[in-house]
């Protein structure tokens, strides 16, 4: 296909890895649906050989994926809401938050981080454009407004609500198809003297880990520091500081402010990082495909096994990833039987998704890889 790439525009040839046809992995089928043909779409990454941004076109629309009907709720995950509160306390001590300050949130899902300010006594503003999430945020205390944030809704929150002190958008710029229009975004919802904040999973630990099955349909780009860094300068936004997590198998928090600034120690040291994994030249992110295909083999040798020993393979938590997982290894529609019937399915390899509160009923589901 002619894509272009949705920070430069340049033609995308070049591929990072190919993980095949895979169906959307958020949504989940009612036992009616099981029956019905599925939509499938390549998981096919390009990166850009100007700017190095890996990427997937947008073949899925994010209005497709991020409906009323939208499955994730962020507040599902204790260790997640911890992590947000933690965060809350880090900038309100950082950039001296309090009753006079303003902060939005771009996709604040159900409130799960902005109750943390709330709860300081902080004007706070949702952006989330998810109806039921945004539903569930309004009954937590959380305003929310049922927008895609880009270049107008930003600027018509701001004439409406005044200039965010910060502004968060903490793991969303993975989920951006237009890229350059939700920076523009954040700069006109931030004040000049103010912040930015971007946490999203940095392709060095995803290459490093082999973390494949962190691409899917929803996560349209893969930054490096480098990548980020040149999308939020094209909105006049310049990285000043960025940290290190250990979430999502590794990610980066990265501050950015409007203007110029002088990057600190921190943003020098991972710079050079990715330099030195050769992650600042499109050579450098050749083998990539190589270690996933090793990865796979091992998954289909172990899940072959277990299915010819007449074991049971379960997974925990239903994520997204395990999509990825699951469908790249293979494992088709009729790799999982189920002997349940009120429940949810993933989409693909129909694998059951149950709560992690439920007892096991007799009969056990199997999965095992299809040759078919
Ligand atoms: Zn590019």
């Amino acid at each position: 296909m002619n894509a272009a790439c949705r920070l430069c525009a340049a033609p995308l040839t070049r591929t990072f890895v190919d993980l095949g046809m895979s169906p959307p992995c958020e949504s989940y089928l009612r036992p009616d649906q099981l029956d019905e043909p599925e939509s499938f779409y390549a998981l096919h990454v390009r990166i850009c050989e100007r700017c190095l941004l890996v990427q997937l076109p947008a073949l899925v629309a994010a209005e497709e994926i991020f409906t009323a009907d939208y499955a994730y709720f962020s507040s599902y995950s204790d260790s997640w809401v911890a992590h947000a509160g933690r965060f809350v306390d880090d900038m309100a001590a950082r950039l001296g938050l309090g009753a006079a300050s303003f902060v939005v949130e771009a996709a604040s899902n159900d409130g799960y981080l902005l109750q943390h300010a709330v709860a300081r006594g902080i004007r706070v503003l949702g952006v989330e454009p998810c109806g039921g999430v945004a539903d569930a945020a309004r009954a937590r205390g959380v305003p929310t407004e049922s927008v895609f944030l880009g270049e107008r809704t930003g600027t018509d929150i701001a004439e409406r609500h005044g200039p965010a002190d910060l502004v968060v958008a903490n793991n969303v710029l993975a989920h951006v198809p237009d890229l350059l229009d939700f920076v523009r975004g954040l700069r006109a919802l931030v004040a000049d003297g103010g912040t930015v904040s971007l946490e999203f999973p940095h392709l060095l630990r995803l290459i490093e880990g082999r973390q494949y099955d962190t691409i899917y349909h929803e996560h349209y780009s893969y930054f490096t520091l480098r990548t980020a860094a040149a999308a939020l300068a094209t909105a006049d936004l310049g990285v000043v500081d960025v940290e290190e997590l250990s979430t999502h198998g590794g990610s980066l928090r990265v501050l950015a402010r409007p203007g110029e600034h002088r990057p600190s120690e921190m943003v020098e040291k991972v710079l050079a990082d990715e330099r030195t994994a050769g992650l600042h030249t499109v050579e450098g992110h050749a083998g990539f495909a190589r270690e996933v295909f090793a990865v796979k083999a091992g998954l289909l040798e172990f899940l072959l096994t277990a299915a010819r020993e007449g074991r049971s393979v379960a997974g925990y938590g239903a994520p997204g990833k395990g999509n990825t997982l699951l469908n790249t290894a293979g494992c088709g529609r009729t790799c999982c039987r189920s002997p349940w019937t009120a429940t949810r399915t993933s989409t693909g390899c129909t694998c059951p998704a149950r709560t992690s509160r439920s007892t096991r009923p007799s009969g056990s589901p199997r999965c095992g890889p299809t040759t078919s």
